[in-house]
């Protein structure tokens, strides 16, 4: 069979802020470069995202008094990843983050709200999100600044396969152009050739929730995710064809602030992520009870609702939500938040024990007074007494959401087989499993897909 051929000097497989963002570094030193994505549409995860990114010594955070350094974000990294992370690539990310949270804003012109945010694990408030808060935005910067630098994006176009040379090194790829997600469109495959290298740029799988379980069994497999379905493994596969090495493939992070009462990560996913995990408490149904220091990392959040077994109860008051800022007009009118204006009402709503469930807010709101929680959780501006109703419930079970493993890649994001970089092959974004070991903290995954996505393009356009 013959195909038609393509001539470029870099290809991107996959359309996220991974690829994108080597893209455009690659376009920025004159390189020609093609970006193939295979949905309809470019964006994958990376549009769906709130858009938050972890940086430590900002202007922002000198403005408020946030002290904060470099050493501090890479031992909160460390701390996370539970000694299964690679320290060099976590100094190199933590080190570059603020300095590609400026190119966002400078560069590419990304508009951003004006608060700092803390998630689970940081120690201090370092992440910034778009006045959109969404991905969206970042993601349309980033393909206007490529095609204003004369890169090319062709979406529909599925990478099914690996071009090499005799000598091992990749000289392209083979694509279905006429790829159409869960459809069986009959194939047209054509052979895009690169002289500089490939660089996958893929995403990760938690989209594909029975591989999540096939992997790491402790992941039910009727678990809901928070990714696009179309996040899947296929690249990564093609990859370990050729003996790319993988690691931590295992660790499929949960998300915990996530409902059954909405699909994916919307408005509900947000109410739980930015204020029930800042402000609130989460209540066992099954004892009236808390159970886990809500300010905890994901991992071990989700671990402990996933020991329960079954949902949880999120709540705050209406001072968490004030002081938030969050409008809470749509989760209230779909029902996916609950407002009561006292505890015995929010008991009865939930089948509770109305005198458990009050015994345990005195007891909280007691222990705050006093400055120390039986759950160790840090007691500062955010964590105040829940005494000011309306008080606002969610139904909360963690998802499938993130892909902390993945290819094994060098400080440059050349894919190693062994120790040895495979000649032309690079990697970057959530594919790769460098960056997080066993846990990734909220806000730190676009920073690796800016910090990396430029290390990328750089070392692949001047090797
Ligand atoms: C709801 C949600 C909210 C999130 N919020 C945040 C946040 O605020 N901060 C943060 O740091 N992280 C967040 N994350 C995680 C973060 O968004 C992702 O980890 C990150 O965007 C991944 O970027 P990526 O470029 O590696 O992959 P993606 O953005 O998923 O892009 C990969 C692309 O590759 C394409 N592709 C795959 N295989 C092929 C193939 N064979 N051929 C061609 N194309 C292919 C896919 O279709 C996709 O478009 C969130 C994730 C979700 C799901």
């Amino acid at each position: 069979m013959t195909f038609n051929e393509y001539l470029t000097d870099v290809v991107v497989i996959g359309a996220g802020f991974a690829g994108l963002t080597s893209a455009v570094t690659c376009a920025q030193h004159g390189v020609k470069v093609l970006v193939l994505e295979k949905m309809q549409a470019i964006g994958g995860n990376s549009i769906i995202s709130d858009g938050g990114i972890a940086a430590a010594v900002t202007k922002e955070q000198n403005e408020v008094g946030i002290n904060d350094s470099v050493t501090m974000f890479i031992d909160d990294m460390l701390k996370s990843g539970e000694g299964l992370n690679s320290e060099a690539h976590v100094k190199l990310l933590c080190m570059e983050a603020a300095d590609a949270y400026q190119w966002t804003k400078t560069y590419l012109e990304v508009p951003y709200l004006s608060r700092v945010d803390i998630f689970g694990g940081h120690q201090v408030p370092r992440c910034y999100t778009p006045t959109s808060i969404s991905g969206r935005t970042l993601i349309q910067q980033l393909k206007i600044k490529l095609e204003s630098l004369g890169g090319k994006i062709i979406t529909g176009a599925r990478v099914e396969d690996l071009l090499f040379d005799d000598h091992k090194t990749v000289i392209g790829v083979k694509v279905n152009t006429n790829y159409r997600f869960r459809s069986n469109n009959a194939p047209v495959y054509q052979l895009i050739k690169s002289t500089k290298g490939v660089i996958i740029a893929s995403g990760g799988f938690a989209g594909d929730v029975d591989y999540c379980h096939h992997l790491n069994p402790l992941i039910p497999k009727e678990m809901l995710t928070t990714n696009k379905l179309s996040a899947d493994a296929q690249m990564l596969n093609v990859a370990q064809q050729y003996q790319a090495a993988t690691i931590n493939l295992d660790q499929i992070q949960c998300i915990p602030w996530t409902t059954p009462d909405e699909s994916g990560y919307h408005q509900g996913g947000l109410f739980g992520d930015y204020i029930v995990s800042s402000a609130g408490i989460l209540i066992d149904p099954a004892t009236c009870k808390r159970f886990v220091n809500e300010q905890g990392n994901r991992k071990q959040v989700a671990d402990q609702i996933l020991n329960l077994g079954h949902w949880v109860l999120g709540i705050v008051d209406q001072s968490s939500v004030t002081q938030a800022g969050w409008d809470l007009t749509h989760v209230l009118s779909q029902g996916i938040v609950k407002a009561f204006d006292d505890w015995s009402t929010l008991a009865s709503a939930y089948q509770l024990s109305s005198t458990e469930l009050i015994t345990t807010i005195a007891n909280y709101n007691q222990q705050l007074m006093e400055h120390h929680d039986e759950f160790t959780k840090i007691i500062d501006q955010l964590v105040k007494p829940l005494v000011n109703p309306p008080y606002y419930v969610m139904r909360i079970f963690p998802k499938t959401h993130y892909t902390c493993g993945g290819l094994v890649t060098d400080l440059g994001g050349r894919v190693l087989n062994h120790h040895q970089p495979i000649n032309h092959l690079f990697a970057v974004g959530e594919v790769t499993g460098m960056m997080h070991g066993a846990n990734r903290l909220g806000s730190c995954s676009i920073s690796e897909c800016l910090v990396m996505g430029r290390v990328v393009g750089d070392v692949i356009s001047t090797e």
